[in-house]
Protein backbone atom coordinates (compact mmCIF):
# COMPACT_ATOMS: atom_id res chain seq x y z
CA UNK A 1 0.00 0.00 0.00
CA UNK A 2 1.42 3.41 -1.37
CA UNK A 3 0.52 5.10 2.32
CA UNK A 4 0.52 8.90 1.14
CA UNK A 5 -2.02 10.20 3.12
CA UNK A 6 -1.03 11.68 6.51
CA UNK A 7 -4.37 11.85 9.02
CA UNK A 8 -3.73 12.46 12.93
CA UNK A 9 -0.30 12.33 12.52
CA UNK A 10 0.38 8.43 10.86
CA UNK A 11 0.98 8.01 7.46
CA UNK A 12 -1.81 5.65 6.16
CA UNK A 13 -3.33 4.23 3.05
CA UNK A 14 -6.70 4.83 1.16
CA UNK A 15 -9.48 2.70 4.15
CA UNK A 16 -10.91 1.18 0.63
CA UNK A 17 -7.30 0.55 -0.60
CA UNK A 18 -7.74 2.88 -3.83
CA UNK A 19 -4.84 3.90 -6.00
CA UNK A 20 -4.18 6.44 -8.76
CA UNK A 21 -1.17 6.48 -11.18
CA UNK A 22 0.49 9.76 -11.41
CA UNK A 23 2.54 9.45 -15.00
CA UNK A 24 4.64 12.40 -15.71
CA UNK A 25 3.06 15.08 -18.38
CA UNK A 26 6.48 15.18 -20.46
CA UNK A 27 6.84 11.78 -21.31
CA UNK A 28 4.19 9.39 -20.27
CA UNK A 29 6.27 7.90 -17.82
CA UNK A 30 4.86 6.29 -14.40
CA UNK A 31 5.84 8.55 -11.78
CA UNK A 32 4.37 6.46 -8.61
CA UNK A 33 1.45 5.25 -7.40
CA UNK A 34 -0.39 7.05 -4.57
CA UNK A 35 -3.56 6.56 -2.43
CA UNK A 36 -6.83 7.86 -3.99
CA UNK A 37 -8.71 8.75 -0.35
CA UNK A 38 -12.32 8.48 -0.71
CA UNK A 39 -14.86 10.63 1.38
CA UNK A 40 -14.40 8.54 4.67
CA UNK A 41 -10.89 9.48 4.48
CA UNK A 42 -11.34 13.17 4.62
CA UNK A 43 -13.92 12.56 7.40
CA UNK A 44 -11.13 11.01 9.29
CA UNK A 45 -8.51 13.63 8.65
CA UNK A 46 -11.68 16.49 9.60
CA UNK A 47 -12.19 14.48 12.81
CA UNK A 48 -8.48 14.27 13.51
CA UNK A 49 -7.89 18.82 12.40
CA UNK A 50 -10.82 18.91 14.65
CA UNK A 51 -9.96 17.22 17.91
CA UNK A 52 -6.88 18.74 17.70
CA UNK A 53 -8.42 21.88 17.45
CA UNK A 54 -10.46 21.64 19.89
CA UNK A 55 -7.68 20.54 22.36
CA UNK A 56 -5.87 24.18 22.10
CA UNK A 57 -2.62 21.91 21.40
CA UNK A 58 -1.79 24.08 18.86
CA UNK A 59 -3.57 27.28 19.32
CA UNK A 60 -2.06 27.67 22.73
CA UNK A 61 1.46 27.60 21.88
CA UNK A 62 2.98 31.21 21.58
CA UNK A 63 2.89 32.62 18.22
CA UNK A 64 6.55 33.03 17.86
CA UNK A 65 6.90 29.81 19.00
CA UNK A 66 4.52 29.01 15.75
CA UNK A 67 6.75 31.23 13.71
CA UNK A 68 10.06 29.33 14.76
CA UNK A 69 8.31 25.72 13.81
CA UNK A 70 7.71 27.87 9.80
CA UNK A 71 11.21 29.41 10.21
CA UNK A 72 12.63 25.89 10.22
CA UNK A 73 10.40 24.55 7.79
CA UNK A 74 11.71 26.90 5.35
CA UNK A 75 15.45 25.99 6.26
CA UNK A 76 13.92 22.19 6.05
CA UNK A 77 13.31 22.70 2.09
CA UNK A 78 16.30 24.95 1.50
CA UNK A 79 18.42 21.73 2.65
CA UNK A 80 15.84 19.42 0.32
CA UNK A 81 15.65 21.49 -2.05
CA UNK A 82 16.73 19.55 -5.04
CA UNK A 83 14.16 16.33 -3.84
CA UNK A 84 11.28 18.85 -3.46
CA UNK A 85 12.41 20.16 -6.94
CA UNK A 86 12.27 16.49 -8.43
CA UNK A 87 9.29 16.10 -7.40
CA UNK A 88 7.55 18.99 -8.68
CA UNK A 89 8.99 18.21 -12.11
CA UNK A 90 7.89 14.99 -12.21
CA UNK A 91 4.56 15.55 -11.25
CA UNK A 92 4.15 18.35 -13.54
CA UNK A 93 6.36 18.13 -16.31
CA UNK A 94 7.96 21.77 -15.64
CA UNK A 95 11.25 22.67 -16.00
CA UNK A 96 13.86 22.24 -13.15
CA UNK A 97 15.25 25.19 -13.34
CA UNK A 98 11.61 26.43 -12.72
CA UNK A 99 11.14 23.84 -10.03
CA UNK A 100 14.21 25.28 -7.99
CA UNK A 101 12.96 28.74 -8.62
CA UNK A 102 9.26 27.56 -7.06
CA UNK A 103 10.91 26.28 -4.13
CA UNK A 104 12.93 29.30 -3.31
CA UNK A 105 9.72 30.97 -3.59
CA UNK A 106 8.36 28.71 -1.52
CA UNK A 107 11.04 28.63 1.53
CA UNK A 108 10.48 32.45 1.20
CA UNK A 109 6.61 32.48 1.91
CA UNK A 110 7.18 29.92 4.80
CA UNK A 111 9.92 32.27 6.42
CA UNK A 112 7.87 35.45 6.08
CA UNK A 113 4.98 33.76 7.87
CA UNK A 114 6.79 32.52 10.36
CA UNK A 115 8.94 36.53 10.73
CA UNK A 116 4.99 37.86 11.06
CA UNK A 117 3.37 35.20 13.12
CA UNK A 118 3.30 36.83 16.63
CA UNK A 119 2.46 40.43 14.93
CA UNK A 120 -1.24 39.74 15.12
CA UNK A 121 -1.30 40.90 18.89
CA UNK A 122 -4.69 42.71 18.73
CA UNK A 123 -5.51 46.11 19.87
CA UNK A 124 -6.55 48.66 22.72
CA UNK A 125 -9.72 50.41 22.06
CA UNK A 126 -10.41 53.29 23.98
CA UNK A 127 -14.12 52.80 24.79
CA UNK A 128 -14.70 56.37 26.53
CA UNK A 129 -15.24 54.84 29.82
CA UNK A 130 -12.02 54.73 31.94
CA UNK A 131 -13.91 51.91 33.76
CA UNK A 132 -13.55 50.02 31.13
CA UNK A 133 -11.12 47.97 29.37
CA UNK A 134 -11.73 46.93 25.76
CA UNK A 135 -9.74 45.32 23.51
CA UNK A 136 -9.32 43.37 20.13
CA UNK A 137 -7.78 39.90 20.21
CA UNK A 138 -7.27 37.80 17.01
CA UNK A 139 -7.52 33.68 17.20
CA UNK A 140 -7.67 30.88 14.81
CA UNK A 141 -10.29 30.80 12.73
CA UNK A 142 -10.26 26.85 13.72
CA UNK A 143 -10.68 23.75 11.34
CA UNK A 144 -9.04 25.03 7.58
CA UNK A 145 -9.91 23.27 4.16
CA UNK A 146 -6.99 23.91 2.02
CA UNK A 147 -7.78 22.85 -1.45
CA UNK A 148 -4.69 23.72 -4.20
CA UNK A 149 -4.31 23.39 -8.04
CA UNK A 150 -1.61 21.62 -10.39
CA UNK A 151 0.03 24.35 -11.77
CA UNK A 152 2.01 25.71 -9.29
CA UNK A 153 1.02 22.61 -6.85
CA UNK A 154 3.67 23.46 -3.55
CA UNK A 155 3.44 27.52 -4.22
CA UNK A 156 -0.33 27.64 -4.02
CA UNK A 157 -0.26 25.08 -0.94
CA UNK A 158 2.32 26.99 0.97
CA UNK A 159 0.10 30.03 0.67
CA UNK A 160 -2.26 28.64 2.53
CA UNK A 161 -0.61 26.12 4.85
CA UNK A 162 1.87 28.65 6.10
CA UNK A 163 -0.49 31.41 7.18
CA UNK A 164 -2.38 28.79 8.60
CA UNK A 165 -0.15 27.49 10.79
CA UNK A 166 1.20 30.83 11.93
CA UNK A 167 -2.12 31.45 12.91
CA UNK A 168 -2.58 28.38 15.20
CA UNK A 169 -5.50 26.50 12.82
CA UNK A 170 -5.78 23.31 12.22
CA UNK A 171 -6.02 21.98 8.29
CA UNK A 172 -6.95 19.39 5.56
CA UNK A 173 -5.25 19.78 2.63
CA UNK A 174 -5.82 18.23 -0.51
CA UNK A 175 -3.47 19.13 -3.58
CA UNK A 176 -4.46 18.65 -7.15
CA UNK A 177 -5.03 15.02 -7.94
CA UNK A 178 -2.78 15.08 -10.38
CA UNK A 179 0.61 16.62 -8.50
CA UNK A 180 0.42 15.07 -5.16
CA UNK A 181 4.01 14.44 -4.45
CA UNK A 182 5.46 18.27 -3.31
CA UNK A 183 2.53 18.07 -0.78
CA UNK A 184 4.10 14.41 0.77
CA UNK A 185 7.27 16.01 0.81
CA UNK A 186 6.20 18.75 2.86
CA UNK A 187 3.93 17.17 5.99
CA UNK A 188 6.98 14.86 6.38
CA UNK A 189 8.93 18.14 6.91
CA UNK A 190 6.39 19.35 9.16
CA UNK A 191 5.95 16.33 11.15
CA UNK A 192 9.88 16.27 11.44
CA UNK A 193 10.03 19.78 12.18
CA UNK A 194 7.00 19.00 15.58
CA UNK A 195 3.70 19.99 14.00
CA UNK A 196 1.46 18.17 16.61
CA UNK A 197 -0.49 15.40 16.07
CA UNK A 198 -3.96 16.20 13.96
CA UNK A 199 -3.09 20.11 13.63
CA UNK A 200 -1.63 19.11 9.69
CA UNK A 201 -3.65 16.57 7.93
CA UNK A 202 -3.43 15.77 4.26
CA UNK A 203 -5.60 13.96 1.69
CA UNK A 204 -5.37 12.73 -1.67
CA UNK A 205 -7.44 12.12 -4.64
CA UNK A 206 -10.19 13.64 -7.00
CA UNK A 207 -12.19 16.54 -6.10
CA UNK A 208 -15.75 15.13 -6.38
CA UNK A 209 -14.73 12.19 -3.48
CA UNK A 210 -11.88 13.27 -1.41
CA UNK A 211 -12.55 16.54 -1.89
CA UNK A 212 -16.53 16.66 -1.63
CA UNK A 213 -16.73 16.84 2.09
CA UNK A 214 -14.52 19.76 2.36
CA UNK A 215 -17.01 22.23 1.32
CA UNK A 216 -20.25 20.45 3.42
CA UNK A 217 -18.58 18.95 6.67
CA UNK A 218 -19.97 21.19 9.44
CA UNK A 219 -17.33 20.88 11.61
CA UNK A 220 -14.82 22.73 8.52
CA UNK A 221 -14.66 26.49 9.52
CA UNK A 222 -12.98 27.37 6.69
CA UNK A 223 -12.38 26.57 2.92
CA UNK A 224 -9.57 28.45 0.98
CA UNK A 225 -9.66 26.96 -2.24
CA UNK A 226 -7.32 28.19 -5.39
CA UNK A 227 -8.39 26.48 -9.14
CA UNK A 228 -10.95 27.54 -11.50
CA UNK A 229 -14.03 29.58 -11.44
CA UNK A 230 -16.58 26.68 -11.96
CA UNK A 231 -15.14 24.38 -9.12
CA UNK A 232 -14.67 27.48 -6.89
CA UNK A 233 -18.72 28.68 -7.61
CA UNK A 234 -19.83 24.84 -6.30
CA UNK A 235 -17.50 25.28 -3.33
CA UNK A 236 -19.11 28.61 -2.14
CA UNK A 237 -22.54 27.05 -2.81
CA UNK A 238 -21.68 23.93 -0.63
CA UNK A 239 -20.19 26.10 1.71
CA UNK A 240 -23.29 28.41 2.28
CA UNK A 241 -25.22 25.30 4.00
CA UNK A 242 -23.20 25.93 6.80
CA UNK A 243 -22.07 28.91 6.25
CA UNK A 244 -18.38 28.78 6.37
CA UNK A 245 -15.49 31.18 5.53
CA UNK A 246 -14.62 31.43 2.02
CA UNK A 247 -11.82 32.36 -0.02
CA UNK A 248 -11.37 31.77 -3.75
CA UNK A 249 -8.67 32.58 -5.53
CA UNK A 250 -9.64 31.43 -8.94
CA UNK A 251 -8.48 32.14 -12.84
CA UNK A 252 -7.40 35.27 -14.96
CA UNK A 253 -7.47 36.66 -18.40
CA UNK A 254 -5.46 39.44 -17.61
CA UNK A 255 -4.69 42.35 -19.52
CA UNK A 256 -1.22 43.09 -21.05
CA UNK A 257 -1.31 46.74 -22.22
CA UNK A 258 1.46 48.15 -24.26
CA UNK A 259 1.40 52.03 -25.41
CA UNK A 260 3.66 52.98 -28.01
CA UNK A 261 5.86 55.12 -26.01
CA UNK A 262 6.97 52.38 -23.74
CA UNK A 263 10.66 50.81 -23.29
CA UNK A 264 9.24 48.19 -26.38
CA UNK A 265 12.44 45.72 -25.86
CA UNK A 266 11.22 45.11 -23.07
CA UNK A 267 7.27 45.13 -23.81
CA UNK A 268 7.77 42.49 -25.99
CA UNK A 269 10.55 40.72 -24.04
CA UNK A 270 8.39 40.50 -21.21
CA UNK A 271 5.14 39.57 -23.35
CA UNK A 272 6.87 36.49 -24.56
CA UNK A 273 7.19 35.67 -20.84
CA UNK A 274 3.83 37.06 -20.05
CA UNK A 275 2.26 34.54 -22.43
CA UNK A 276 4.53 31.42 -22.42
CA UNK A 277 6.48 30.72 -19.30
CA UNK A 278 4.98 27.57 -17.54
CA UNK A 279 3.13 26.93 -21.01
CA UNK A 280 0.53 29.47 -19.95
CA UNK A 281 -0.62 27.19 -16.83
CA UNK A 282 -0.27 30.64 -14.75
CA UNK A 283 -3.51 32.04 -13.24
CA UNK A 284 -1.98 35.66 -14.19
CA UNK A 285 -0.49 34.97 -17.71
CA UNK A 286 -0.98 37.38 -20.01
CA UNK A 287 -3.32 36.11 -22.24
CA UNK A 288 -4.84 39.10 -23.51
CA UNK A 289 -2.17 41.60 -25.62
CA UNK A 290 -3.44 44.87 -25.71
CA UNK A 291 -0.98 47.07 -28.30
CA UNK A 292 -1.64 50.62 -29.40
CA UNK A 293 -2.84 50.61 -33.09
CA UNK A 294 0.03 52.77 -33.96
CA UNK A 295 2.99 50.20 -33.37
CA UNK A 296 0.72 47.01 -33.35
CA UNK A 297 1.34 45.52 -37.12
CA UNK A 298 5.23 45.43 -36.22
CA UNK A 299 4.90 44.59 -31.96
CA UNK A 300 2.88 41.52 -33.47
CA UNK A 301 5.00 40.43 -36.54
CA UNK A 302 8.18 40.46 -34.14
CA UNK A 303 6.34 38.60 -31.52
CA UNK A 304 5.15 36.01 -33.84
CA UNK A 305 8.66 35.58 -35.05
CA UNK A 306 9.61 35.23 -31.69
CA UNK A 307 7.14 32.68 -30.52
CA UNK A 308 8.15 30.52 -33.27
CA UNK A 309 10.94 30.00 -32.13
CA UNK A 310 10.24 28.88 -28.33
CA UNK A 311 11.78 25.22 -27.61
CA UNK A 312 9.62 23.08 -25.95
CA UNK A 313 10.52 19.89 -23.90
CA UNK A 314 10.98 18.11 -20.61
CA UNK A 315 12.27 18.81 -17.19
CA UNK A 316 15.95 17.75 -18.17
CA UNK A 317 16.24 19.03 -21.42
CA UNK A 318 18.60 22.01 -21.31
CA UNK A 319 17.68 23.63 -24.05
CA UNK A 320 14.12 23.59 -23.32
CA UNK A 321 12.67 27.43 -22.58
CA UNK A 322 8.66 26.02 -21.86
CA UNK A 323 7.12 22.41 -21.18
CA UNK A 324 4.33 20.21 -21.55
CA UNK A 325 0.05 20.77 -20.31
CA UNK A 326 -0.73 18.73 -17.30
CA UNK A 327 -2.42 16.07 -19.10
CA UNK A 328 -4.08 14.86 -22.28
CA UNK A 329 -7.68 16.36 -21.55
CA UNK A 330 -5.95 19.54 -20.71
CA UNK A 331 -4.41 19.75 -23.92
CA UNK A 332 -8.12 18.78 -25.66
CA UNK A 333 -9.22 21.92 -23.64
CA UNK A 334 -6.80 24.07 -25.28
CA UNK A 335 -7.32 22.44 -28.57
CA UNK A 336 -11.25 23.27 -28.50
CA UNK A 337 -10.32 26.86 -26.76
CA UNK A 338 -8.01 27.59 -30.17
CA UNK A 339 -10.71 25.99 -32.58
CA UNK A 340 -13.45 27.74 -30.86
CA UNK A 341 -11.53 30.96 -31.95
CA UNK A 342 -11.12 30.00 -35.58
CA UNK A 343 -14.78 29.14 -35.75
CA UNK A 344 -15.62 33.02 -34.53
CA UNK A 345 -12.92 34.12 -37.17
CA UNK A 346 -10.28 34.50 -35.14
CA UNK A 347 -6.90 33.89 -37.29
CA UNK A 348 -3.86 32.11 -35.78
CA UNK A 349 -0.77 33.53 -36.60
CA UNK A 350 1.38 30.88 -35.06
CA UNK A 351 0.74 27.20 -33.02
CA UNK A 352 -2.47 26.20 -33.05
CA UNK A 353 -1.52 22.37 -32.50
CA UNK A 354 0.43 19.72 -30.72
CA UNK A 355 4.30 19.03 -30.28
CA UNK A 356 5.45 17.30 -32.54
CA UNK A 357 8.28 14.71 -33.46
CA UNK A 358 9.57 13.54 -29.95
CA UNK A 359 6.97 15.87 -28.18
CA UNK A 360 4.39 13.44 -28.66
CA UNK A 361 5.17 11.43 -25.90
CA UNK A 362 4.28 14.11 -23.55
CA UNK A 363 0.89 16.34 -24.02
CA UNK A 364 2.75 19.67 -25.69
CA UNK A 365 0.53 22.47 -27.16
CA UNK A 366 3.04 24.52 -29.58
CA UNK A 367 2.88 28.38 -28.28
CA UNK A 368 -0.22 30.55 -30.30
CA UNK A 369 -0.80 33.73 -31.18
CA UNK A 370 -4.58 34.77 -32.55
CA UNK A 371 -5.23 37.79 -33.99
CA UNK A 372 -8.58 39.89 -35.63
CA UNK A 373 -10.13 38.82 -32.93
CA UNK A 374 -13.16 40.73 -31.47
CA UNK A 375 -13.66 41.38 -28.12
CA UNK A 376 -16.86 38.88 -27.68
CA UNK A 377 -14.82 36.30 -28.62
CA UNK A 378 -14.39 32.93 -26.22
CA UNK A 379 -10.98 32.93 -27.46
CA UNK A 380 -10.88 36.33 -25.97
CA UNK A 381 -13.28 36.18 -22.99
CA UNK A 382 -12.65 32.35 -21.24
CA UNK A 383 -9.44 32.01 -19.31
CA UNK A 384 -7.63 29.21 -22.04
CA UNK A 385 -5.07 28.05 -19.67
CA UNK A 386 -2.21 27.41 -22.38
CA UNK A 387 0.06 29.06 -24.21
CA UNK A 388 -2.75 31.20 -25.97
CA UNK A 389 -2.04 35.15 -26.49
CA UNK A 390 -4.77 37.00 -28.07
CA UNK A 391 -4.11 40.44 -29.81
CA UNK A 392 -6.31 43.37 -29.80
CA UNK A 393 -5.54 46.85 -30.70
CA UNK A 394 -6.86 50.19 -29.73
CA UNK A 395 -5.92 53.54 -29.79
CA UNK A 396 -7.08 55.84 -26.78
CA UNK A 397 -6.50 55.96 -22.92
CA UNK A 398 -10.46 55.16 -22.12
CA UNK A 399 -10.26 52.25 -25.02
CA UNK A 400 -7.46 50.36 -23.31
CA UNK A 401 -8.74 50.64 -20.02
CA UNK A 402 -12.10 49.33 -21.38
CA UNK A 403 -10.06 46.47 -23.23
CA UNK A 404 -8.30 45.66 -19.67
CA UNK A 405 -11.30 45.44 -17.62
CA UNK A 406 -13.64 43.78 -19.97
CA UNK A 407 -13.32 40.45 -18.77
CA UNK A 408 -15.59 39.13 -15.87
CA UNK A 409 -11.93 37.83 -14.12
CA UNK A 410 -9.66 40.83 -12.13
CA UNK A 411 -6.51 39.00 -11.12
CA UNK A 412 -4.03 41.06 -12.82
CA UNK A 413 -2.40 42.83 -15.29
CA UNK A 414 0.42 45.41 -16.62
CA UNK A 415 0.64 48.35 -18.79
CA UNK A 416 3.67 49.21 -20.66
CA UNK A 417 4.97 53.09 -21.17
CA UNK A 418 7.16 55.65 -19.94
CA UNK A 419 4.80 58.32 -18.91
CA UNK A 420 4.73 57.91 -15.74
CA UNK A 421 1.19 60.08 -15.43
CA UNK A 422 -0.47 57.62 -17.62
CA UNK A 423 0.85 54.69 -15.91
CA UNK A 424 -0.47 55.76 -12.99
CA UNK A 425 -3.79 56.66 -14.37
CA UNK A 426 -4.26 52.92 -16.29
CA UNK A 427 -2.84 51.49 -12.60
CA UNK A 428 -5.59 53.03 -11.23
CA UNK A 429 -8.66 52.14 -13.37
CA UNK A 430 -7.30 48.70 -14.02
CA UNK A 431 -9.98 46.62 -11.74
CA UNK A 432 -7.54 43.86 -11.21
CA UNK A 433 -5.58 42.37 -7.87
CA UNK A 434 -2.14 43.07 -9.41
CA UNK A 435 -1.60 45.79 -11.75
CA UNK A 436 2.38 45.71 -12.76
CA UNK A 437 3.71 48.98 -14.41
CA UNK A 438 6.56 48.20 -16.84
CA UNK A 439 7.30 44.04 -15.77
CA UNK A 440 5.02 41.09 -15.93
CA UNK A 441 4.58 38.54 -13.08
CA UNK A 442 6.75 39.35 -10.24
CA UNK A 443 4.61 39.21 -6.70
CA UNK A 444 6.27 39.77 -2.80
CA UNK A 445 5.44 37.58 -0.04
CA UNK A 446 4.97 40.52 1.96
CA UNK A 447 2.34 42.00 -0.80
CA UNK A 448 -1.10 41.08 -1.11
CA UNK A 449 -1.98 38.28 -3.46
CA UNK A 450 -5.80 38.18 -5.12
CA UNK A 451 -8.68 38.77 -7.41
CA UNK A 452 -11.40 41.48 -8.32
CA UNK A 453 -14.45 40.48 -9.78
CA UNK A 454 -14.79 36.65 -10.90
CA UNK A 455 -11.25 35.97 -9.76
CA UNK A 456 -12.44 35.69 -6.78
CA UNK A 457 -12.18 37.31 -2.95
CA UNK A 458 -10.22 37.18 0.09
CA UNK A 459 -6.55 37.51 -0.11
CA UNK A 460 -2.91 35.47 0.22
CA UNK A 461 0.08 36.69 1.22
CA UNK A 462 1.11 40.13 2.92
CA UNK A 463 -0.40 40.64 6.23
CA UNK A 464 -4.34 39.91 5.10
CA UNK A 465 -3.29 36.38 4.12
CA UNK A 466 -2.49 35.95 8.26
CA UNK A 467 -5.67 37.99 8.75
CA UNK A 468 -8.14 35.28 6.47
CA UNK A 469 -6.89 32.41 9.22
CA UNK A 470 -7.79 34.47 12.14
CA UNK A 471 -11.20 35.65 13.60
CA UNK A 472 -11.11 39.32 15.78
CA UNK A 473 -12.74 38.92 19.37
CA UNK A 474 -13.86 42.03 20.83
CA UNK A 475 -13.21 41.94 24.73
CA UNK A 476 -15.01 43.93 27.08
CA UNK A 477 -14.17 44.38 30.46
CA UNK A 478 -16.23 46.32 32.77
CA UNK A 479 -13.96 46.93 35.85
CA UNK A 480 -16.72 48.68 37.82
CA UNK A 481 -19.71 46.72 37.32
CA UNK A 482 -22.70 48.81 38.46
CA UNK A 483 -26.72 48.47 38.67
CA UNK A 484 -28.15 50.39 35.99
CA UNK A 485 -31.91 50.19 36.81
CA UNK A 486 -33.21 50.02 33.44
CA UNK A 487 -35.47 47.41 34.42
CA UNK A 488 -35.94 49.36 37.53
CA UNK A 489 -39.12 48.22 39.18
CA UNK A 490 -41.96 51.21 39.47
P1 LIG B 1 -9.74 22.89 -10.50
O1 LIG B 1 -10.75 23.88 -10.09
O2 LIG B 1 -10.12 21.84 -11.47
O3 LIG B 1 -9.17 22.09 -9.23
C1 LIG B 1 -8.55 22.74 -8.15
C2 LIG B 1 -8.61 21.85 -6.94
O4 LIG B 1 -9.97 21.70 -6.55
C3 LIG B 1 -8.07 20.44 -7.17
O5 LIG B 1 -7.39 20.02 -6.00
C4 LIG B 1 -9.35 19.63 -7.35
O6 LIG B 1 -9.22 18.27 -7.05
C5 LIG B 1 -10.24 20.33 -6.35
N1 LIG B 1 -11.68 20.10 -6.53
C6 LIG B 1 -12.38 19.96 -7.68
N2 LIG B 1 -13.69 19.75 -7.39
C7 LIG B 1 -13.82 19.77 -6.05
C8 LIG B 1 -14.91 19.60 -5.15
N3 LIG B 1 -16.16 19.37 -5.58
N4 LIG B 1 -14.67 19.68 -3.83
C9 LIG B 1 -13.42 19.90 -3.37
N5 LIG B 1 -12.35 20.06 -4.15
C10 LIG B 1 -12.54 19.99 -5.49
O7 LIG B 1 -8.49 23.74 -11.00
P2 LIG B 1 -7.15 23.20 -11.69
O8 LIG B 1 -7.51 22.79 -13.08
O9 LIG B 1 -6.47 22.24 -10.78
O10 LIG B 1 -6.26 24.53 -11.70
C11 LIG B 1 -6.30 25.47 -12.72
C12 LIG B 1 -7.10 26.68 -12.29
O11 LIG B 1 -6.55 27.23 -11.10
C13 LIG B 1 -7.05 27.79 -13.32
O12 LIG B 1 -8.34 28.33 -13.51
C14 LIG B 1 -6.15 28.84 -12.68
O13 LIG B 1 -6.37 30.15 -13.11
C15 LIG B 1 -6.46 28.66 -11.23
N6 LIG B 1 -5.38 29.21 -10.39
C16 LIG B 1 -5.58 30.40 -9.72
C17 LIG B 1 -4.56 30.97 -8.96
C18 LIG B 1 -4.74 32.28 -8.23
O14 LIG B 1 -3.87 32.67 -7.46
N7 LIG B 1 -5.84 33.01 -8.42
C19 LIG B 1 -3.34 30.30 -8.85
C20 LIG B 1 -3.17 29.09 -9.54
C21 LIG B 1 -4.20 28.56 -10.30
Amino acid sequence: MPNTLYIDGVWTSARDGQTREIRCPADGELVAVVDEATEADTHDAIAAARRAFDSGVWSSVPAAERGALLLSTATAIRERKEDFARAESADTGKRIVESRMDMDDIANCFDYFGRIADSQAGRVVDAGDPAVRSRIVYEPVGVCALITPWNYPLLQTAWKVAPAIAAGNSFVLKPSELTPHTSILLMEVLHEAGLPTGVGNLVLGAGAGAGAPLSTHPDVDLVSFTGGVVTGRLLMANAAATVKKVALELGGKNPNVIFADADLDAALDNALNAAFIHSGLVCSAGSRLIVEESIAEEFVDELVRRTEKIRLGGPYDERAQTGPLISAEHRDKVTAYVEAGIAEGARVRCGGHWGEGDLERGFYYVPTVIDQVTRDMSVVQDEGFGPVVTVETFTTEDEAVNLGNDTIYGLAGAVWTQDAGKSQRIASRLRHGTVWINDFGPYLPQAEWGGFKQSGFGRELGPTGLGEYLEAKHIYHNTEPAVTDWFAED
